[in-house]
């Protein structure tokens, strides 16, 4: 197997030839001295390609890279950077965290199956949190020498992008992901020509051939089916196409592709997992392959799903229903029925893997409960929740607990603490915080940081993110897509001098996005206060398909210029990751109020602590375990026993009193040199008591003891009902 020379990649002045390896590497996201190299280079070309540093590369004019070139100052940095990227490739896994804290893994290599990895702005294969949370699992692997291996899709139109026009209605705009122009290598065979994958989707089209591209993450691949592929049928070459973007048997297809596909992708390249994990039921079809797998080595079905339920971890994301993949039996008969003699079973049992408490339909989730013998939510609530959901599974079944644990997600660091605020952290932190991260006493001395310095750091990402909110609307205003009334909807009259209060996340009903308007009056009150002025930012994306999310976004967008509110709203348009990384550490505060219990953890306002920004958050998901009761490093707002609108009014109002009691007073109590002294108090505890908790670095050490160590060793669990042949 060989890999491609990157199609895209420029003849660049032999000097600093090796920005070529590092733009193909995303190492360089996390690593500020590395984006530094980039950005130095032509810092407004940087933003125009988006940070897209292989775009970048090529977009530049020859005369500035030979400048640099002989530029002593520049070529020093340059050789520290790649000195840094050859140590951190070359390092053996045993001198890492993984060799010297669990020498038994090092070289058992992990499938990770995702259908989104939220990696960075420039790669467009997230949605959301889900993503977000692939991605930063990823690079934590990398940074403790975790040998895992990625599997997901090309999705050639990306996620959508937001456009919202005059009326404030969201319009899904392609992303048009060129993988030439991305970080991305094509794979190919030994012979030169392109590896291709096949899988047959028996539905009379003939199989389908998938090509391979690889994204380089630090020490770890991932890699990405494509079915846009010459000789396809047409239809199928727009499979892979979007993330969501589709009906319910496009899903079903994009599913078959990841998990089988991925199966026979990781076969392809001589991979051989040692045990294997699902983020979340989208990836399920990856253990019915290997499942057939080990049917086809003669095994008896039921030995060969006890085989693959000791080797699999399974993560369920959502007690939301339209978070869990359910396909009507008659779809799964079109697309299985060739499928399921493979696994020694007929069309009753292979049905009975899917099913629910019975309710019709094939469920993705119960498959992968049923196959995996691992299985964990995303916070402690969520592991309750979900034991609740699923108890059905194993029930009649004595002896054993229901085996669904949680482990509380975590957020990658290094990607999330500001790169404005790190050179604080590394000034008063021990030096090597990076590899100690996940212990308290490791941020003891952010205490330590001058209450001035603090804040002037503080107030200088706020301004970093206000003026990117600026340049974006001006952008949009200079293309002449935007009239005066968008410009001020995106925020045109923001002041770094007001408390300013972040909400931005997919705009999924549950999470109530408009819970704050609940009373107009009210809310003006707060926010136009003239001596402790309050402003609102809101950004988010709605599914394509969720008509409720999209009139949710209008609402905001048209309120931010009602003039009640006199400019102190705003709407930044197309969330990604670039702006989330700016919004969670340049705001003062982060609300969120879902409907309790359905924020399965939500690790948004893990960034916005790491940075300092205190949660103002319903006590669901994550906050429940990260709030200090004393409100020492944030308000708590415990739901209400009501439901529906009388649920609603009631946080709403709880919401109302903290800002106005608790919240604005404290931000507004300055001393004689304008520091607010005790607001600085709850932000460094923020840091101190969220960071080291919710760091994945203390994700992947629980990942490591309850679910990666048992799968490895082949360790069994209670099995649920509906298994093939066990005696239930
Ligand atoms: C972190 C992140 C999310 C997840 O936010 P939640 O509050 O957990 O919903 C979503 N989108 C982007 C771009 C993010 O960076």
């Amino acid at each position: 197997m060989v890999m491609s020379r990157p199609s895209y990649t420029v003849e660049l002045p032999k000097r600093i030839s090796r920005l070529n390896d590092i733009a193909y590497n995303l190492w360089w996201t996390w690593t500020n001295p590395a984006r530094m190299l980039f950005k130095e280079l032509h810092p407004v070309l940087w933003d125009v390609v988006e940070h897209n540093p292989v775009l970048f590369l090529h977009r530049i004019e020859r005369q500035r890279l030979e400048a640099k070139a002989r530029d002593e100052a520049y070529l020093a940095r340059y050789d520290r950077v790649v000195a840094a990227f050859d140590r951190m490739l070359r390092e053996d896994a045993t001198d890492m965290w993984l060799g010297t804290h669990k020498p038994e893994l090092v070289g058992k290599t992990v499938a990770y199956f995702s259908a989104e990895f939220g990696l960075h702005r420039a790669l467009p294969i997230y949605s959301g949190g889900l993503g977000v949370l692939a991605g930063d699992h990823v690079k934590e692997a990398s940074d403790m020498g975790i040998p895992l291996v990625g599997v997901s899709l090309l999705y050639r139109q990306g996620y959508l992008r937001q456009r919202i026009d005059h009326d404030g209605w969201q319009h899904d705009v392609p992303a048009n992901l060129d993988p030439h122009a991305e970080p991305t290598v094509q794979v190919f065979n030994d012979d030169g020509t392109p590896l291709h994958i096949q899988v047959d989707l028996h539905d009379g089209t003939g199989p389908l051939r998938l090509a391979v591209w690889r994204v380089q993450v630090g020490r770890v691949s991932i890699y990405l089916l494509d079915s846009d592929v010459e000789g396809n049928p047409d239809w199928t070459r727009q499979l892979s196409s979007r993330l969501y973007g589709g009906d319910r048997e496009h899903r079903l297809r994009q599913e078959i592709v990841l998990g089988i596909g991925g199966v026979r992708l990781l076969r392809a390249l001589g991979l051989e997992p040692a045990y294997w994990h699902a983020n979340e039921g989208h990836a399920a079809l990856h253990m019915l392959e290997r499942v057939r797998e080990h049917v086809a080595d003669g095994a008896s079905t039921s030995d060969a799903i006890a085989a693959v339920r000791r080797s699999t971890v399974f993560t369920t994301h959502t007690p939301v229903p339209a978070g869990h993949d359910i396909f009507p039996d008659e779809m799964m008969d079109r697309y299985f029925s060739q499928y399921w003699g493979g696994l020694g079973v007929d069309r009753e049992e292979f049905l009975a893997l899917g099913r629910a408490d019975g309710e019709p339909g094939f469920n993705f989730t119960a498959l992968s409960m049923r196959l995996a013998a691992h299985i964990n939510g995303v916070s402690e609530k969520h592991g309750e929740v979900s034991r609740e959901m699923w108890s059905h599974l194993w029930s009649g079944i004595d002896g054993d607990d229901e085996p669904i644990d949680s482990i509380t997600n975590g957020v990658h660091l290094r990607t999330w603490v500001s790169p404005i605020l790190r050179p604080l952290y590394d000034q008063y932190l021990p030096s090597t915080w990076r590899e100690h991260q996940e212990q308290p006493q490791t941020w003891q001395t952010i205490e330590n940081i001058p209450d001035a310095d603090y804040w002037a750091a503080h107030q200088q990402v706020k301004r970093a993110l206000i003026d990117e909110m600026v340049e974006r609307s001006r952008r949009r205003y200079a293309q002449g897509q935007f009239d005066a009334w968008q410009v001020l909807s995106s925020g045109a009259f923001q002041n770094v001098h007001a408390l300013t209060i972040g909400f931005a996340r997919r705009f999924a009903t549950y999470k109530r996005a408009t819970l704050i308007f609940h009373d107009m009056d009210r809310l003006a009150r707060i926010l136009t206060n003239p001596d402790n002025p309050v402003q609102l930012i809101f950004a988010g994306k709605a599914h394509p398909a969720d008509e409720g999310g999209k009139r949710l976004i209008q609402e905001i967008y048209l309120k931010a210029r009602d003039p009640r509110f006199q400019g102190r709203i705003a709407f930044a348009e197309d969330y990604e990751m670039g702006l989330a990384s700016l919004l969670v550490a340049g705001v003062d505060v982060w609300l969120n109020n879902p409907r309790y219990p359905l924020e399965a953890s939500g690790t948004s306002g893990m960034k916005a602590s790491a940075n300092g920004v205190l949660n103002c958050s319903i006590l669901d998901g994550w906050w429940i375990e990260g709030f200090e009761s004393d409100e020492s490093n944030g308000w708590g707002i415990a739901p209400s026993p009501l439901d529906g609108a009388a649920q609603d009014e009631a946080e709403a109002n709880a919401i109302y009193d903290t800002l106005e009691q608790q919240v604005v007073p404290l931000y507004y109590n300055r001393d004689a040199d304008g520091t607010p002294r005790e607001w600085i108090k709850r932000s460094k505890k923020a840091i101190r008591t969220v960071a080291p908790a919710f760091s994945a670095r203390r994700m992947l050490i629980d990942y490591l003891d309850r679910m990666y160590g048992p799968a490895s060793a082949g360790e069994e669990s209670a099995a649920p009902r509906g298994l093939v042949a066990t005696g239930d």
